[in-house]
């Protein structure tokens, strides 16, 4: 079984995720913007049950989302990276931020969302079969 460790940038943080993620998703909406200093963020969704921290502890950040659901976002203390998240409207699922994994490899995302904030330099990113939600 594929075996995956995300870590955040210190290495403190680390979590392990076993076996292949149900959902990959970019996110171009104005909170992951804010999260990731980036333009746009990338998580993978895995079931909850296949996903434990391995080593290092986290701090929890909750925000609402456009749904009216929370999600909370856990990040090391010590460099500050996300590394994964719960969503309350999917409790079955964590959502682990692809950068952590380090692996240019990681399979492509599926569906791109928030697509009405994207960045428009960035123009319509094309994975394989994507789905765009605006
Ligand atoms: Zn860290
Ligand atoms: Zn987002």
């Amino acid at each position: 079984m594929t075996e995956r460790t995300a870590t955040c940038a210190c290495g403190r943080l680390q979590v392990r995720c076993l076996g292949e993620p149900v959902r990959i998703s970019i996110c171009h909406c104005l909170d992951c913007q804010k999260r990731t200093g980036s333009v746009f963020g990338m998580q993978a969704r895995f079931p909850r049950e296949t996903v434990s921290v391995v080593s290092g502890q986290s701090k929890a950040f909750t925000r609402k989302a456009d749904s009216g659901n929370t999600v909370t976002f856990h990040f090391c203390p010590e460099c500050g990276s996300t590394v994964y998240w719960e969503l309350s409207g999917f409790p079955d699922v964590i959502a682990v931020a692809v950068g952590a994994f380090a692996d240019p490899h990681f399979p492509s995302p599926k569906v791109s969302v928030y697509e009405r904030s994207r960045h428009d330099w960035l123009g319509g990113l094309d994975a394989d079969g994507m789905q765009h939600l605006a």
